[in-house]
């Protein structure tokens, strides 16, 4: 694959940073440092020409534009600047804006003739460029209010997508995802957005594509006969090839799609964890309560046998009502009664939240098509996405998010109890009925041959009491702290998880007290930020 990977556009120049002392001695370097003074006197006083270029072919309105000086840029053009000019690789001021997000400059140069679709000698327009410096907001910019198009290949066939995917932006991948840009589109040596993807080894992008897109992606090959895995593998990205080995895998599950249609496939353990409740909960009453062979029950044991018993049927019903409780999946456009406005779905879709004028992009999810408040996510297996997303658990086949994060926590309270109370019980028997064996060298040995059922209840008793009371303990550290499961294994991925240093902080955490009686009272904790007003953030 080396002699296929996608040579990074030269352009040192563009991302240099200014340097502190500049000297301004022609209009290229006023232009480009943005000393509007000096260019007047340059132009109107000493009679340069805007029209030229400098010794290496730039024009003063590159310049301009890749600075983001939208004033500069509109004199330059009505003093005979020329919006269509290119520089040596054939690119115009519109691509140098590109490079930067100089939406401002873009503007200036949009509504003043530059063509939206102009092309380089390598076929990049402003979208491939946008798509390979990252720079998510201008992308969008073009795309929303000049119709530039998102999807257009450049001279080998590549999307932005694809440069996107490669250069590992995945939020940029997420707004053209979001814009249904295609993601099986194969470039001219047979490869897909995910091919790059995995070839640069970003996981966060693969992590994305994936999870928008189809089977086929997953098994495509190049016309090297390579499939993403195999790059990702050959490459010794190694997080990347066994996430992608595990996505096929669990595409490929024939078993699972011949057997189990619909809603049978996502079904997950539960049935398993339901049977083992009902299991227990007749294998104590039978064998450890009301055993024949063992001495009758004292009244203080019955008490506490019973009381493990209504915990059980009280996790059964907690059970239920998390498995099939509503966790808190967000309104899809398509679930919304008014039919939206399709012609620009990011507009139209909500306008009014400041976190996208704000560049949260991360908050957008391709799949469901919406953006999505902070602190949610969107699950695979539920295929929606989930408010206050906490994780899904496979043993109530359902996620946990903000509404049915307290009948959870309720489930494994009760689940740690019970199991505590009947471990201490059926021991209680045991010991009881074994008086004279205790010190005996055998007497494990005669407990296992004379009570198996009993020894197979603690068993199986003991394992769930290890694993509940684990996370019993995690999910009540978190609700004190007020930060999710995912918030925690994610952080490093979530910008309002992040103060000015740079360091963790979390918003969201109000003290112990506060974040455990929200949490106990409302069911849920807060998870409103306070976004700035819109028309402070969009200017
Ligand atoms: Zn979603
Ligand atoms: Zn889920």
């Amino acid at each position: 694959m080396a002699s296929s990977e996608i040579e990074v556009v030269s352009s040192d120049s563009k991302t240099q940073e200014n340097p502190p002392e500049v000297p301004v001695f022609d209009v290229f370097s006023a232009s480009a440092y943005g000393d509007f003074q000096k260019l007047r006197k340059f132009v109107e006083q000493d009679g340069a020409s805007l029209s030229k270029p400098d010794v290496h072919g730039y024009y003063a309105l590159h310049w301009a534009a890749l600075n983001n000086f939208p004033d500069i840029a509109h004199y330059i053009i009505q003093h005979g600047g020329d919006v269509k000019a290119t520089e040596n690789v054939q690119q115009t001021a519109l691509h140098w804006a590109a490079a930067k997000g100089a939406i401002a400059a873009a503007d200036v140069l949009l509504q003043n003739g530059a063509r939206v679709e102009a092309a380089d000698v390598h076929g990049y327009r402003a979208v491939h460029v946008a798509a390979q410096y990252g720079q998510t907001s201008f992308l969008n910019h073009i795309v929303a209010r000049y119709h530039a198009d998102f999807d257009a290949p450049d001279n080998e066939g590549r999307s932005p997508l694809h440069w996107a995917a490669y250069k590992g932006f995945a939020d940029t991948v997420r707004l053209l995802l979001f814009r249904d840009a295609c993601q099986g589109r194969q470039d001219k040596e047979g490869c897909t957005p995910l091919h790059w993807a995995a070839l640069s080894g970003n996981v966060e992008a693969c992590t994305v594509l994936v999870y928008a897109g189809t089977k086929q992606e997953l098994t495509v090959k190049d016309n090297a006969g390579f499939t993403p895995v195999q790059i990702a593998s050959d490459k010794g990205h190694q997080r990347v090839a066994l996430f992608l080995a595990n996505q096929q895998r669990a595409h490929s599950n024939c078993w699972r799609d011949k057997f189990c249609s619909g809603k049978m496939a996502d079904i997950g353990y539960a049935p398993v964890l339901l049977c083992i409740i009902v299991f227990q909960t007749v294998l104590f009453m039978n064998s450890v309560l009301a055993a024949p062979n063992l001495t009758k029950v004292t009244a203080a044991v019955g008490i506490w046998g019973w009381t493990a018993i209504s915990l059980a049927v009280g996790s059964l019903i907690m059970f239920y009502r998390c498995s099939s409780k509503d966790p808190g999946y967000i309104k899809r456009a398509g679930d919304l009664s008014n039919p939206i406005n399709t012609e620009d779905p990011l507009l139209n879709v909500d306008l009014n939240n400041s976190a996208v004028w704000m560049g949260n992009w991360s908050q957008l999810c391709p799949t469901c098509k919406i953006i999505r408040p902070v602190r949610s996510k969107h699950c695979p297996s539920c295929n929606r996405c989930v408010e206050q997303f906490d994780h899904h658990c496979p043993w109530i086949s359902n996620c946990v998010g903000k509404r049915n994060k307290r009948d959870f926590f309720i489930l494994i309270c009760l689940g740690t109890l019970t199991s505590l109370i009947s471990t201490a019980v059926a021991v209680q028997r045991i010991w009881g009925a074994l008086p004279g064996l205790r010190t005996e060298e055998s007497w494990i040995r005669r407990v296992v041959v004379q009570y198996p059922s009993i020894v197979a209840f603690l068993l199986v008793d003991v394992i769930i009491l290890i694993a509940v009371t684990t996370l019993t303990t995690a999910q009540a550290t978190q609700i004190a702290r007020n930060i999710t499961t995912n918030e925690l294994a994610n952080a490093i991925r979530y910008g309002y998880l992040r103060g000015p240093d740079g360091r963790f902080r979390n918003p969201y955490n109000h003290g112990c007290r506060k974040n455990c009686s929200d949490f106990l009272i409302q069911g849920h904790t807060d998870d409103e930020m306070a976004w700035p007003p819109l028309q402070q953030v969009a200017s």
